[in-house]
């Protein structure tokens, strides 16, 4: 059994469809999630992902992606890269082929060039014209990817599992949109926006980055999974001790999902409804999550 999560209602349908998609040709489960959280970046109309999202308060996009093999614990991402994408592919190179983690901004956007990527601008024009509006003070869009109509986030973050097993977690992301330059949120950070281990399962987070940050929040998920809790109890585990410990984590909707190495998952959310897209061997659900209070 091969299995697939995504995060929120609209990209993470694309996501899952397209990890099967590159399953069903027999891919290894790192390209599978690779293509899903590409073909996202790729997708114009996703607003806080690659290609014609919403930018930082420069007018300038800046995309951050990270993705984790759960056997080796190996990891590489890449943070506020400018005019590349998809920059989870990116990330996948810095992990095969540098003794890195993590490389950054104009330095990072130089290795993609040197690895063969194109830089094009990424600004569409949906994108410019939510700038324009923001810039005039009428945006639709608040401070993260939550309309007042939708209350939606749109950063992808993956999680895979092949039996017996093995476990690929993965995120790519615009940030927030109107950041500071140069700003960098959990999504890139490993063992904040991602982390999978083998020998217990995986997690990842979406939703406001400073926060799920500050609580370490996948990685202290998947700690949570090693002491025995099931994934749905260490994501609830995560997700109060924030509620508690944080003030900021409720003010925006800060959220955890997992799964162990079984396959059983779970997710919370510290505001709003969370909506996870599951694929399991090609059958593709949604399951929806409310916010958690203590
Ligand atoms: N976590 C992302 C960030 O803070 C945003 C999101 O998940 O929507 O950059």
């Amino acid at each position: 059994m091969t299995t697939f999560l995504a995060t929120w209602r609209e990209p993470g349908k694309t996501a899952v469809e397209t990890a099967w998609k590159h399953r069903q040709q027999g891919a290894d489960l790192m390209t599978c999630i690779e293509m899903g959280l590409a073909e996202c970046e790729l997708d114009p109309d996703f607003l806080a992902i690659g290609l014609g999202s919403l930018p930082n308060s420069d007018g300038e996009i800046e995309l951050d992606a990270s993705i984790m093999d759960g056997a080796d614990l190996s990891a590489g991402a890449v943070c506020s890269v400018q005019n590349i994408c998809p920059v989870i592919s990116v990330a996948r190179k810095v992990l095969e082929d540098t003794p890195h983690v993590m490389l950054a901004g104009d330095q990072a956007k130089r290795f993609a060039i040197e690895k063969g990527f194109e830089p094009r601008n990424l600004m569409t024009a949906e994108s410019i014209k939510h700038l324009e509006e923001w810039k005039a003070g009428n945006a639709p869009y608040k401070y993260i990817h939550v309309t007042e109509e939708h209350l939606h986030g749109d950063t992808v973050t993956m999680l895979g599992l092949e039996e017996p097993g093995h476990l690929i977690a993965a995120s790519a992301t615009s940030g927030l949109a109107w950041k500071l330059p140069g700003r960098v949120g959990d999504s890139p950070i490993i063992g904040a926006g991602i982390y999978a281990d083998d020998e217990t399962g995986a997690a990842g987070a979406t939703g406001l980055g400073e926060e799920l940050w500050k609580a370490c929040a996948s990685f202290r998920t998947v700690e949570a999974m090693k002491r025995g809790l099931s994934p749905q109890e260490a994501c609830e585990e995560t997700i109060l001790h924030m509620i508690r410990r944080q003030p900021g984590a409720t003010e925006h909707a800060c959220v955890v999902f997992a799964m162990n190495k079984a396959g059983e998952y779970g997710a919370a959310t510290t505001q709003g409804v969370f909506h996870l897209w599951i694929c399991q061997d090609g059958v593709i659900t949604v399951k929806e999550y409310s916010e958690l209070s203590l």
